[in-house]
């Protein structure tokens, strides 16, 4: 294999601070209607991406609970993001691994948009749509991704963190068993809820919950040395609430330090510049370039690198020392229906969506040893 250097385009982040004294926030909840209250007590210091710093016109102890939960203390070296460029290395370009570009040409646009169609046409997923009805979307896609996991062969079951009036809110997990009974285990995961409308969420995170199961699906005939435990998260927006009960149920039973990786999606499916984010915590940056690196290899995406984590189900795994990663569409160009009633299917670009998971499909083909011949 080739030695690869990658070179960095950094975007060079400047502050300039009305008060050096004064503490910077990041905003960790970009719903629109949050956003518009930060702005009004807010001066921002830095907005690129995912990265919204500011510093508050108000005493932080006058916020109400529901602002003071959506700004975190953020320290300027935690910061940082840039677009990642394979570099030649002498007369040496490094290039795809045929049997693994072959294998992840086999994820199509066609499949993930008939599992974003399926998954939106439940209805309501919101976690309180549980409370309204006794066929509440979010139970029926529970209950969908299961049979789904099911008739591929895996064991699937619910992890249920919560009793609801008429239902019960649950995390939806597959667990695809390592041919060598290893301990180490590879997590998939994207979160099947959505905020408060019917028949949206298309975006969010239809799409990313679509990331899961067409890797489950293209994972089912393959012997891999590393467990895959596939997780359609629960209550990713009432606060990471499955993820966070999920990564507690692991610490329990101690497997949490048998997960060598948590690959997590949410938002994949709109785009028009190819641009897409990978986003972790400083201390997994080396990990996050090689992600990158099979962004341009197998993805055929021009990978943004961004840290630090917030707002989705990779950071409870973060705070629990695990590996962890977040696959997002760019977002200086991130759908306009974000937390809207009109995110729905059309207008999604599903190539954008299999060239994601595509990539993170490469990322587990590397990492899972993969009993397969003629390679
Ligand atoms: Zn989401």
């Amino acid at each position: 294999m080739f030695k690869v250097i990658l070179v960095f385009t950094v975007f060079f982040l400047s502050f300039t601070l009305a008060n050096a004294n004064a503490n910077n926030w990041l905003i960790i909840n970009q719903d629109p209607q949050i956003m518009s209250k930060i702005n009004e007590i807010s001066t921002t210091v830095l907005n690129k991406g995912r990265i919204h710093v500011v510093t508050l016109n108000v005493p932080y102890a006058k916020l109400t609970e529901k602002i003071k939960k959506s700004l975190r203390v953020i320290k300027l070296e935690e910061i940082n993001q840039y677009q990642l460029q394979l570099s030649q290395s002498g007369t040496q370009v490094e290039t795809p691994i045929p049997w693994i570009k072959e294998l992840t040409k086999k994820i199509t646009a066609d499949s993930i948009k008939n599992f974003v169609l399926k998954i939106v046409d439940q209805g309501n997923r919101s976690t309180g749509s549980l409370d309204s009805a006794r066929a509440a979307g979010n139970e029926l896609t529970q209950k969908m991704i299961k049979s789904y996991f099911e008739s591929w062969g895996y064991s699937s079951n619910l992890h249920c963190y919560k009793n609801r009036k008429y239902a019960k809110e649950c995390n939806v997990y597959a667990i695809k068993k390592a041919a060598n009974n290893s301990k180490q285990t590879i997590i998939v995961q994207g979160h099947l809820d959505s905020v408060n409308f019917s028949k949206a969420g298309a975006d969010d995170n239809a799409s990313g919950t679509a990331g899961v199961l067409e890797l489950a699906k293209q994972l089912k005939d393959i012997k891999t040395n590393i467990n895959i435990l596939f997780v359609a998260n629960n209550g990713e927006e009432d606060g990471l609430v499955g993820s966070e009960a999920y990564v507690e149920l692991l610490t329990q039973n101690g497997e949490i330090g048998n997960i060598i990786l948590t690959i997590n999606m949410d938002m994949i499916a709109y785009n028009s510049n190819n641009n897409f984010e990978i986003e972790t915590n400083k201390e997994y940056e080396e990990l996050a370039n090689w992600i990158g690196k099979q962004a341009i290899l197998y993805g055929e995406l021009n990978p943004i690198i961004t840290m630090p984590a917030w707002g989705s189900d990779h950071v409870p795994y973060l705070d629990a020392k695990v590996p962890s990663y977040l696959s997002i569409e760019e977002w200086d160009t991130h759908t306009p229906c974000y937390h809207r009633s009109c995110d729905k299917p059309d207008g999604l670009n599903y190539e954008y969506a299999a060239k994601i998971v595509r990539t993170n499909f490469s990322v587990i083909i590397q990492k899972a040893d993969l009993e397969i011949e003629n390679r």
